[in-house]
């Protein structure tokens, strides 16, 4: 009897490949993630499960899966996973670090620039006509050549993110859990206190995971130390920013801008009054999504769940703990 494994969405191929030549696997067909319900249910007689950031894994769920050994994110955030409840419970968790950073860090970028040069809006102006002339004074935007950049979260997104920055002459600051010097010595970064970084910066850029300590980390006071003429970036995880709060420095002209690949929740509900706003970018949580990105993470997630099935070590193990528990 080869083990069963329940994937939430339908992902690249060549991971389904993986999966089936080791397990039978069923895949959840439609566009739209499984009703809770129905996750809890397909759980019941799984040994894996391939799960997606908008998939809650928590005791409820680990309560209805008793056969189940890995549960396999298909991300590198895992803030959708109760880790503590997996360890308890024996089940292996993991993630898919590293393969999406460049495509993400490309992202943060994007949204960077096209926030500073109002490409989005520009974009739109076009299309509805309004293009009359070339204008003097038409769409001016932010300089991002040589400007400062501060980087909350120096993780692997962050660094490569920095290193976008030194090709545009930037002056990049960040702020982090611990400093990493080896990083400032490759680019010439400084490590600054959160304060110091929101008040210096130009452009602040998040990347640091959603834990209870980063939630709303971004909000009314230190969205107020932040600069008149500054743009926020954020590719990490919605509840970062506290959005009632960015929404009134907008408009009340205490930053300039943001740039938002994450929301809080997602998607938004349409009368969030940032959706109304021209000088905000938001888009639908693609920052990994490039065809070879998102396949290599296909491979990733499968890796990870046949090496748990097989009762191997995953590479990409997050509760390292837990196999303590399965050694007892
Ligand atoms: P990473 O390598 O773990 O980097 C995160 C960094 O943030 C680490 O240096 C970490 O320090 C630091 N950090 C954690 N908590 C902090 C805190 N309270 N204050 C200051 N720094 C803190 O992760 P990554 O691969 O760069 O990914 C970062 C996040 O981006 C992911 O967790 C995910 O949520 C998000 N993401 C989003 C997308 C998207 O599609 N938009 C795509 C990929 C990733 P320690 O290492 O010391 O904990």
């Amino acid at each position: 009897m080869k083990p069963k494994v329940y994937v939430t969405r339908i992902i690249p191929e060549m991971g389904l490949d993986i999966l089936r030549e080791v397990a039978d696997i069923k895949v959840w067909q439609d566009e739209l993630p499984p009703p809770r319900e129905i996750l809890l249910k397909e759980v019941e007689n799984v040994d894996g499960l391939v799960s997606l950031l908008t998939d809650k894994i928590d005791a409820e769920l680990f309560d209805r899966a008793k056969r189940l050994k890995i549960v396999s994110n298909y991300a590198v955030g895992f803030d959708n996973i109760d880790l503590d409840e997996a360890t308890k419970r024996g089940i292996m968790a993991t993630n898919t670090p590293g393969v999406l950073t460049e495509t993400t860090a490309d992202l943060a970028f994007i949204l960077l620039m096209s926030t500073a040069r109002r490409i989005v809006e520009a974009d739109k102006f076009v299309r509805a006509g309004k293009w009359k002339t070339w204008g003097p004074m038409l769409m001016l935007g932010q300089d991002v050549y040589g400007a400062k950049l501060g980087l909350i979260g120096l993780g692997r997104i962050g660094y490569a993110v920095a290193k976008r920055a030194k090709g545009f002459d930037m002056d990049v600051m960040y702020y982090d859990m611990f400093r990493n010097e080896k990083a400032e010595q490759e680019l010439g970064l400084k490590f600054v206190e959160l304060e110091q970084l929101l008040k210096e910066s130009d452009f602040v850029s998040i990347h640091v995971p959603l834990t209870p300590e980063t939630k709303h980390l971004i909000n009314e006071k230190t969205l107020g130390f932040m600069k008149k003429t500054a743009i926020l970036v954020n590719t990490a995880r919605g509840p970062v920013v506290d959005e009632k709060a960015l929404y009134e420095a907008l408009v009340s002209n205490k930053i300039a801008g943001a740039g938002l690949d994450v929301m809080d929740p997602e998607p938004p509900n349409m009368d969030n009054p940032l959706l109304k706003l021209d000088n905000v970018i938001i888009l639908p949580h693609i920052a990994s999504a490039s065809i070879a990105t998102r396949t290599k993470m296909a491979v990733m997630a499968a890796e990870n769940c046949v090496a748990g099935l097989k009762g191997e070590v995953p590479p990409n193990l997050l509760n390292k703990q837990v196999l303590d528990k399965m050694k007892k």
